[in-house]
């Protein structure tokens, strides 16, 4: 059996047994702010929440393992994850990171680099042409998000490795959760994750993570901007955001078994115009993707024939899909890209990118097909 496979069944079981008090089988929650020391020179492994919380390390532990990692710093949110990433970087360092990335991140990239926090260069990063524009100066950190949110672009992380080999590379790995994606046998040294989407799986967490693959000096640094910056996650949803990791594999392969009838079935569709599937042969990045993911995920975006106002109607004939911001749950969402995500980005950032006013993106959920293709249909007749 492969490490990557061992490592899913290590998540299924991970912390049980290890209740000290009580032995109970799944680990406690540890809601305490504080913890008692019995003498100035006697300190146990916890003394405030802040800096570590047993619940909080149970999570971080469960996906570093997950990832292949030396250890994980455990956060609030997906941008708090971003955050803490960005504070290896000095004023002087160039940071390369993809001109299409998440509307929210492309926002805090740019506000940071307008403050001088660090050199910033957005980059093409699924072209030979941007590649090599990119790495005419060598960068400090290179940030890949692949697939790319929303249009589902591939980078080639493994290629990017090879041309930046001093740089941290960090991988956004959201889109297809450590079941899809193993950045770090592609040569990445982050990956991180907005654990508010797959990873818990149930949208009733905002969570984040960064993983380190084996340089402790740079886990040490994290771990301290997260406790000194308060980025951390709340016992609460580490323990929530655990128990949704348990099942993250059953999750993952119904809901991307799900996506792949659904990119078929919108490629057929007459009142379609273009589907963004990695799955497809007709997608740019599907080679790339065949090779370095384990599945091609369960997000998918694609433009309908008209303009804003169409995709409008259909979003909001829908019955299956809520028309909602996030992905990654159990249940189907669809979001209208150009309105809702990435608005932060602004119009011009946007037409860049190809967010179009009728592109929408789905997170396809576990429901069972038949209801989601003929809700599907039921919306184009609407249109
Ligand atoms: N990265 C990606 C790819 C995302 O889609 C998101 C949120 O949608 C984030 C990061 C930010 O995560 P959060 O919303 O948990 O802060």
């Amino acid at each position: 059996m492969s490490t990557n496979k061992r490592r899913r069944t290590k998540i299924v079981r991970a912390g049980i047994g290890t209740d000290p008090a009580y032995k109970a089988v799944m680990p406690p929650l540890y809601l305490s702010s504080t913890f008692q020391i019995d003498g100035l020179s006697e300190r146990g492994a916890y003394e405030y929440s802040r800096t570590r919380n047993p619940t909080r390390d149970e999570l971080g532990k469960a996906l570093a393992d997950l990832e292949g990692g030396i250890g994980c710093a455990v956060t609030s949110s997906g941008m708090a994850a971003l955050t803490l990433l960005l504070h290896l970087l000095e004023p002087e360092d160039l940071l390369l990171a993809p001109y299409d990335m998440y509307g929210r991140s492309y926002w805090l990239l740019r506000a940071l680099a307008e403050k001088k926090h660090f050199r910033l260069k957005f980059v093409d990063f699924y072209s030979d042409a941007g590649l090599d524009e990119a790495f005419s100066e060598s960068p400090r950190m290179v940030i890949l998000e692949t697939p790319s949110n929303p249009l589902m672009r591939i980078a080639d992380i493994a290629a990017v490795r090879a041309r930046a080999p001093d740089a941290i590379l960090a991988c956004d790995n959201t889109f297809l959760s450590p079941i899809l994606q193993a950045p770090f046998t592609l040569g990445a040294d982050i990956v991180f994750h907005s654990t508010t989407k797959f990873i818990n799986g149930h949208s009733d967490v905002v969570g984040g993570a960064v993983i380190v693959k084996d340089d402790p000096e740079i886990l040490n640094t994290l771990n301290l901007w997260n406790n000194s910056l308060g980025t951390i996650g709340a016992p609460f949803d580490a323990y929530m955001t655990l128990r949704g990791l348990r099942t993250l594999e059953v999750r993952v392969h119904r809901a991307q078994e799900n996506a792949e009838t659904i990119a078929a079935f919108l490629q057929n569709h007459p009142q379609v115009e273009t589907v963004y599937y990695p799955g497809l042969a007709s997608h740019a990045g599907h080679e790339i993707a065949k090779r370095q993911q384990e599945g091609f995920g369960a997000m998918l975006s694609f433009t309908l024939k008209g303009e804003q106002a169409e995709a409008a109607r259909f979003a909001e004939a829908l019955e299956m899909f809520s028309l909602a911001q996030s992905l990654g749950g159990t249940e189907s969402l669809i979001n209208h890209p150009a309105s809702m995500t990435h608005v932060a980005m602004g119009a011009e950032a946007r037409a860049k990118a190809g967010v179009s006013d009728n592109l929408l993106r789905l997170s396809v959920g576990i429901e069972h097909i038949d209801d989601l293709t003929a809700d599907l249909e039921q919306a184009f007749k609407a249109v």
